[in-house]
């Protein structure tokens, strides 16, 4: 095939940049964060056109990965989106998933054709609204504070995290935190796996009489079934990293809310056809 923009080169970059604090996320316990990780990738196609993307990361976890991309990609058409993703779900067959190299590809094509690739895909220019993330179990104290810099910054929605071995405090820091901010904030849940069936059921009812807009997460990741025929008074919203389009169906099925990381599930061409499909 004679195109100009067959991948001549793969680079990958290990980037960790020192965070002010100790970082220490609700959804790994018992390991402080000193620094923001992520892999960068660079793909080059023949005639020079480069390509950005990136993935979240622990350590330099895919130091070794560059030996693996490399034979699957080198020479394929970069403009090939279908391509590129048949390549990523082979390497995946090994044990890898790369979703997250796969918005490299459509930085390439937007490039050539110098177009933004929300246009490539369809999209129109506009605005969202965005909810603020808060990352750590804090005391209520610290967690007010928090909330009110996200308020002064614009933010309308915030999502806090719980994961305390006893119900009462998740529920005391949510009262409290809700109580401070009242009808200016609006306030989701997450519990990055920290209850069971029989927790959730005891805590819904509680938290949506503090009106919180939905619980993130509640079950340890596989244990979804549990939520067969369970009726929550406050929507359920699935784990964010569906590994594949089957298990996005199945939390379709059983959750109210949905997130996508494209990263995790198809790259930014399924992750854009699973939400079309489920808006
Ligand atoms: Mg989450």
């Amino acid at each position: 095939m004679s195109t100009p923009h067959r991948v001549a080169k793969v680079e990958l970059y290990h980037v960790s940049i020192p965070l002010p604090a100790a970082f220490r996320p609700a959804w790994i316990p018992g390991m402080p964060s000193h620094e923001n990780r992520f892999t960068l990738v660079r793909i080059t196609t023949e005639d020079g056109i480069e390509g950005y993307s990136a993935g979240p990361a622990i350590g330099r976890e895919r130091a070794g990965l560059g030996d693996l991309l490399g034979p699957y990609l080198l020479g394929e058409d970069a403009t090939d989106i279908d391509l590129v993703q048949q390549r990523l779900r082979e390497i995946a067959y090994l044990g890898w998933r790369n979703w997250w190299i796969e918005p490299a590809f459509w930085d390439i094509k937007g490039k050539i054709v110098e177009k933004p690739v929300y246009e490539l895909l369809g999209g129109e220019p506009g605005t969202i609204r965005l909810y603020a993330s808060t990352g750590e179990v804090k005391d209520p104290a610290a967690r007010i504070e928090e909330v009110e810099a996200r308020y002064a910054e614009g933010f309308r929605t915030v999502k806090l995290r719980v994961h305390d071995l006893d119900e009462k405090v998740d529920i005391r820091h949510v009262t409290e935190t809700a109580a401070a901010f009242g009808d200016r904030m609006k306030i989701g849940v997450d519990v990055n796996q920290g209850w069971n069936i029989g927790k959730l059921a005891d805590l819904a009812p509680a938290f949506r009489d503090l009106d919180i807009s939905m619980i993130e997460q509640p079950l340890p990741r596989g244990g979804d079934e549990e939520l067969e025929g369970f009726e929550s008074p406050v929507p359920l919203c699935a784990d964010e990293s569906c590994l594949n389009t089957d298990e996005f169906e199945q939390a379709a099925r059983r959750y109210q809310v949905i997130n996508i990381k494209l990263d995790k599930t198809g790259g930014l061409t399924e992750a854009l056809d699973l939400a079309l499909e489920h808006r």
